[in-house]
């Protein structure tokens, strides 16, 4: 038993390695656009259930399946009309969509945590798309960190969360959008956005030509959005423009001036996306509780504000 995963690179003979894991029923993290996954293959009841022991995750919080082609998104689930407009504006990309199950589709029931629905997406990331292309099937993949704890967007969070609990990582680097992807149910048929992520309302909205409701009637629900999440070791306050002397001050924009880390010096929403959770694990790492500049809250700073929230909520 080694103590390491094996680093694979994003190479033809690293894709073929990583598949032939997947097909053996092995845990392989794969870069995709939002953050870093952890992979098995979806039908193998075994695999799956490697997926919640390493990560810590219970067992009522369903995962997202990973495919090639929105045709195989269709084998397995009935997607309502709405659900095919997002899926043709925005796949591959960082966006989610909850669907009712079709019969036979053959996925590991603890998947979807036994709900008549599952969660599906096409990942942008090209390494991701090598990789589900030359698997073949539908892959579950979580994100690869420790349940609870800030997500992974190089490897070298995966080596430091998870070690030897994943067989490889595909190496592909820092991954670009940073933010998980958004999440859209449907009550009926109409659309319902469960969770913000990297793709905003605004865009989503635009696309459907109508306003998007987050009014859930408790019927669509997403298990597993807890309050506390994502969440580093130190504590962590929010909208901070005067940080206390022993606070280490994450900025964003230009006027944050002493800030020891920061977002986006610019003040760009992408930027900040993209470098939250590598600034999030910086800060941690210096040991000191944590303040974060204000963060405005249109486009892609309410996914960035969400995820705020809950690095900060309050925690056993
Ligand atoms: P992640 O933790 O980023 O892998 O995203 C998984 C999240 O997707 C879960 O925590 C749920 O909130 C949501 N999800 C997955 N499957 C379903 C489902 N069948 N119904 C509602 N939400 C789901
Ligand atoms: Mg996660």
């Amino acid at each position: 038993m080694t103590d390491l995963p094996e680093i694979l690179p994003p190479t033809d003979a690293g894709i073929a390695r990583a598949s032939s894991l997947l097909a053996r029923g092995k845990l392989v993290a794969m870069p995709t656009e939002t953050v870093y996954g952890l992979a098995a293959d979806a039908r193998n009841p075994q695999a799956v259930a490697r997926i919640f022991a390493a990560k810590g995750r219970p067992a009522h919080n369903p995962l997202i399946v990973h495919l090639a082609s929105i045709d195989a998104a269709r084998a397995l689930a009935d997607l309502p009309a709405q659900a095919e407009i997002l899926a043709c504006a925005f796949w591959p990309g960082p966006l989610t969509l909850v669907a009712p199950l079709r019969a036979a589709h053959g996925l590991a029931p603890a998947v979807s945590a036994g709900l008549p629905t599952v969660a599906l997406r096409l990942p942008a990331h090209p390494i991701a798309r090598a990789l589900l292309a030359a698997f073949g099937g539908p892959v579950a993949a979580p994100s690869a960190n420790p349940s609870g704890r800030i997500s992974p967007t190089t490897s070298a969070h995966v080596v430091a969360g998870l070690g030897a609990q994943v067989a490889a990582i595909l190496d592909g680097g820092a991954c670009a959008v940073g933010l998980e992807s958004t999440i859209i149910g449907f009550d009926g048929p109409r659309a319902v956005l469960l969770r913000e992520g990297g793709i905003s309302r605004e865009a989503l909205e635009a696309a459907l030509g109508a306003l998007l409701s987050n009014d859930t009637n408790g019927k669509v629900t997403a298990p597993g959005q807890l309050a506390a999440h994502y969440a580093p070791r130190a504590q962590v306050r929010l909208n901070v423009t005067q940080p206390a002397p022993e606070e280490v001050w994450i900025g964003f924009g230009p006027d944050c001036p002493g800030a020891a880390l920061t977002l986006s010096p610019t003040g760009d929403l992408a930027e900040a996306a993209t470098r939250l959770f590598a600034v999030l694990h910086q800060a941690d790492a210096m040991g000191r509780p944590i303040a974060v500049a204000p963060v405005p809250v249109q486009g892609l700073g309410a996914a960035i504000n969400d995820r705020l929230k809950r690095a900060a909520a309050a925690r056993e």
